[in-house]
């Protein structure tokens, strides 16, 4: 087991978790207990929630895509989604990048 991405929130821990579970690659949360007793123990990054994954095998993988997920690239599943065109509010196919109706270009990130 090893520890990819801590969290700020046990919320943002369990999302990675999900973004990781999605990718095929098995993880955990922990710490998350003791994110209530924030204010009694210092913040480190023992105390804030933090995710895991279990197969060690799959740690540089995860690791990566814990690194584009933490620099806010869309994670390649997020990718597969259907997008709105920003200039002319059409809803496209994931597979476009760009617009049929407009031209605009696919807008990158969230
Ligand atoms: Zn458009």
């Amino acid at each position: 087991m090893k520890r990819v991405y801590v969290a700020r929130h046990p919320l943002e821990a369990h999302l990675v978790k999900g973004l990781l579970e999605a990718e095929g690659i098995e993880a955990f949360v922990r710490g998350e207990d003791l994110f209530g007793a924030r204010g009694e123990v210092p913040v480190t990054s023992e105390t804030c929630p933090s995710v895991w994954i279990v197969d060690d095998d799959l740690f540089e993988k995860a690791e990566e895509f814990v690194l584009a997920y933490s620099r806010g690239q869309v994670p390649a599943r997020a990718k597969s989604r259907s997008w709105r065109c920003p200039r002319c509010d059409e809803l496209l196919e994931p597979q476009f990048t760009e617009c049929w109706q407009c031209g605009a270009t696919r807008p990158m990130g969230r």
